[in-house]
């Protein structure tokens, strides 16, 4: 006869209530193009000397574009270089390795 093993999974996964939520504005990310909250993403703005650079809070004022917080979609954009050619910009030095910084990846 086998033996019967409990399996603990079994019981420690609840039926997730499917709750409507309030609407949160949904941003895009311009890498790939999916909508997220805010929460998920991290803004780039363009600075007035032209510089692109993370914006931390997300309020900075100028042009500005989403980019998922994930090392995968970064590094997308680093290789095709999207956020300086979106945001018209040549200079952003230092920006790639300011998101990884932010998203936790170095
Ligand atoms: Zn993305």
């Amino acid at each position: 006869m086998p033996k019967k093993t409990p399996t603990p999974d079994s019981k420690a996964k609840k039926a997730e209530k499917n709750k409507t939520e309030p609407r949160r504005p949904l941003r895009m990310c311009c890498i790939c193009r999916k909508r997220r909250e805010k929460s998920g993403l991290i803004r780039i703005v363009r600075m007035p000397d032209g510089n692109a650079c993370a914006d931390e809070k997300g309020s900075a004022p100028g042009r500005g574009l989403y980019v998922c917080r994930d090392a995968a979609c970064i590094r997308l954009a680093s290789k095709r270089k999207s956020i300086e050619r979106q945001l018209g910009t040549e200079n952003a030095s230092g920006l790639y390795e300011k998101l990884e910084e932010l998203i936790g990846t170095g």
